[in-house]
């Protein structure tokens, strides 16, 4: 089996960073180039959640990729990086009969789970949840520090700029000043866009913004989830949801004021929230549609985790480096 030795990634967010760190554990000496801006995985606080949405299901590859991260994280932090995250176990409120029963028909085998009475709660609950799923393997984490220790640990050489064009062996590069460069003769591109990257790409595909309200603590001591979450963060807390009508394209960060008052309900409704206080809020988008693998151009992808990224993220990354690895130049 032939090993690339070189690879450009485009995106430095927790795809490109992951996809660096397993390139370079196989040996391949790699570059990655960032515009560094509107990375969805600067988001200040992100869950780790097995169970998705409001129905209980299980993504297929959820508890592989979980312990990923978590082994990832145990790693990067026993190397020296500062990781502010906890594996402290979360906490699913369900608000009826009928969506305990969606969830149980949903609920994957393997899954560490329970429900847990009003006695057994870890944190107090708004009144008006009728069941509570317990799930001890999650957790939050930190993405930009998860994603800036990837990029460090990958050893990676960065580049900060646009790509403006790529083939498989080669991507062009524009500067803030307007100045271009080619970065030629590599023996993979692999571009990891995210959302504003499929955007400038001119791809169509499905965009969703969301907020994190910052806060100056924890409304909680374990993340709480259920149409928005609340969780803790390196700087307190957060509460925060991706909820805003999906879009065919990138769109400019922004808070309705609607919105606004929508995520303050939703969090209200969670946890009782008197004496917490907003500090700030991040607006990010995200993008649907998972994309991996190589182009009929050569050029190997990885992007549409959707609100999975560091769930899912590391494992598809890792998946994503062996096959170009095998792959050869
Ligand atoms: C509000 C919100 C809450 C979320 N909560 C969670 C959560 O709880 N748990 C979870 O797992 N996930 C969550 N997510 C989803 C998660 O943040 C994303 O799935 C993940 O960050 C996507 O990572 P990425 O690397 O694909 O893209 P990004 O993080 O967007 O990174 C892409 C990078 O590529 C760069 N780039 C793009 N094109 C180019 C180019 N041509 N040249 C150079 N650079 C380029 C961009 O500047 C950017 O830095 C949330 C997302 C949002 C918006």
């Amino acid at each position: 089996m032939s090993r690339p030795q070189t690879a450009l990634v485009i995106g430095a967010g927790v795809a490109g960073a992951s996809v660096a760190y397993f390139l370079s554990r196989l040996g391949a000496q790699v570059t990655v180039i960032d515009a560094g801006i509107h990375a969805s995985s600067s988001v200040p606080s992100a869950l780790i959640n097995p169970v998705r949405g409001q129905s209980g299901g299980v993504d297929a590859r959820a508890l592989e990729g979980m312990a990923l991260t978590w082994e990832l994280l145990r790693e990067l932090k026993a190397a020296g990086h500062h990781l502010p995250h906890g594996q402290t176990g979360m906490l699913r409120p369900v608000p009826d009969d009928k969506a305990r029963t969606r969830f149980e028909r949903n609920l994957a085998p393997g899954l560490a789970h329970r429900w847990l009475t009003r006695d057994e709660l870890p944190v107090p609950l708004s009144p008006g949840w009728a069941h509570a799923l317990w799930l001890p393997e999650g957790g939050w984490v930190d993405g930009a520090a998860l994603t800036q220790a990837l990029l460090e640990a990958s050893g990676a050489r960065m580049i900060r700029g646009r790509a403006s064009a790529w083939t498989a062996r080669s991507v062009e590069v524009r500067d803030a000043d307007g100045s271009i460069s080619l970065f030629p003769t590599c023996q993979a591109v692999i571009h990891c866009g995210g959302s504003i990257g499929s955007s400038w790409a001119g791809e169509h595909r499905t965009h969703r913004m969301g907020t994190l309200l910052t806060l100056d603590q924890a409304a909680t001591a374990v993340p709480l989830s259920f149409g928005a979450y609340l969780a803790p963060s390196a700087g307190g807390g957060v509460l925060g949801a991706t909820y805003e009508t999906p879009a065919q394209g990138w769109q400019e960060p922004a808070l309705p004021l609607a919105s606004h008052s929508w995520l303050l309900g939703k969090g209200e409704a969670l946890a009782d929230l008197s004496g917490v206080n907003v500090t700030g809020r991040w607006t990010g988008s995200r993008l649907s549609g998972l994309r991996t693998g190589q182009d009929e151009y050569g050029v190997w992808h990885l992007s549409g985790l959707s609100s999975k990224g560091f769930l899912l993220g590391p494992l598809l990354a890792r998946e994503l480096a062996q096959a170009v690895v095998e792959d050869g130049p």
